[in-house]
């Protein structure tokens, strides 16, 4: 099984609080990577780390093999990092076409700044896969509303769309369902298992258990800035050492 993401030994601190201490975890292709633990446990700060918002004090993150600490976000971005929810917001008072083509173009012309040979795609071609992927997930009556006007839960998915117009290799999800109602926290699950099945690699931050019960092959619990165990959803379930860090001592 090949590894596509790689952090090895990340620390953090933020003045004298030790964010993050020795995260050590392995991403594998095709995966659904859940991470979980309570707030302030340090799961954005990790997430943040390997995007190249943060710069960790000391570890490596290696994507694909290569070591991302000390480039950019744009240029991890680039590389195949794509974080949504908590990134940028949408643009109101564009339509939902434009909101998704707006990262797509991005992603065409980032790649001709660094490869002027490679075939690029026509921003037809692009129009025509983004037109795909905003009906696929269910907003293709909105395609020419001002995105301003959607409902929250319909504006959460056009985030995961502009997301997915990127075509990333590793996409990470910060609370994916974060303030949604359970019957949009449920299409969402849906939606997420389906992309899923295409075999995209995902890590995904999130609080609500039915989602990452719903979602994870693999599950690693972070409390206090250290990864305290990392299995499947049945070994997360039953391991009391978890249960107690992350429950107080409730059953999973
Ligand atoms: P989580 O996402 O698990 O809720 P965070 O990663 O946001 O946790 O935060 C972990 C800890 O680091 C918290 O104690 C938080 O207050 C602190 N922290 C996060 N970001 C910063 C920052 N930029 N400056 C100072 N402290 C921070
Ligand atoms: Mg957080």
């Amino acid at each position: 099984m090949s590894i596509v993401l790689s952090i090895k030994n990340v620390d953090k601190t933020f003045g004298g609080l030790h964010a993050l201490g020795d995260i050590n975890l392995d991403i594998e292709e095709g995966k659904t990577h859940a991470i979980i633990g309570p707030n302030g446990a340090g799961k954005s700060t990790l997430l943040n780390c390997c995007i190249g918002r943060l710069i960790p004090d000391s570890g490596t993150v290696e994507f694909d093999g290569k070591n991302m600490i000390g480039l950019q976000p744009h240029e991890i971005n680039h590389a195949g990092m794509v974080r949504v929810f908590q990134t940028p917001e949408i643009f109101p008072d564009l339509t939902v076409l434009q909101n998704v083509m707006i990262p797509a173009l991005a992603k065409r012309d980032g790649t001709f700044k660094f490869n002027a040979f490679s075939s690029l795609a026509s921003e037809r071609e692009i129009e025509a896969d983004a037109v795909h992927i905003l009906e696929d997930m269910g907003l293709g009556e909105h395609i020419h509303k001002h995105s301003g006007s959607m409902s929250r839960g319909d504006k959460r998915r056009l985030e995961l769309a502009m997301g997915l117009v990127q075509h990333p290799r590793l996409l990470l999800l910060d609370e994916p369902t974060a303030g949604m109602a359970r019957h949009d926290t449920n299409r969402t699950i849906d939606l997420l298992k389906r992309i899923k099945e295409r075999g995209m690699t995902k890590i995904i931050i999130e609080h609500d258990m039915h989602v990452v019960f719903s979602l994870a092959d693999t599950i690693s619990v972070l409390a206090q800035g250290r990864i305290i165990a990392t299995g499947t959803p049945d070994e997360i379930r039953g391991n009391p050492k978890v249960q107690e860090a992350y429950l107080g001592g409730a059953e999973l």
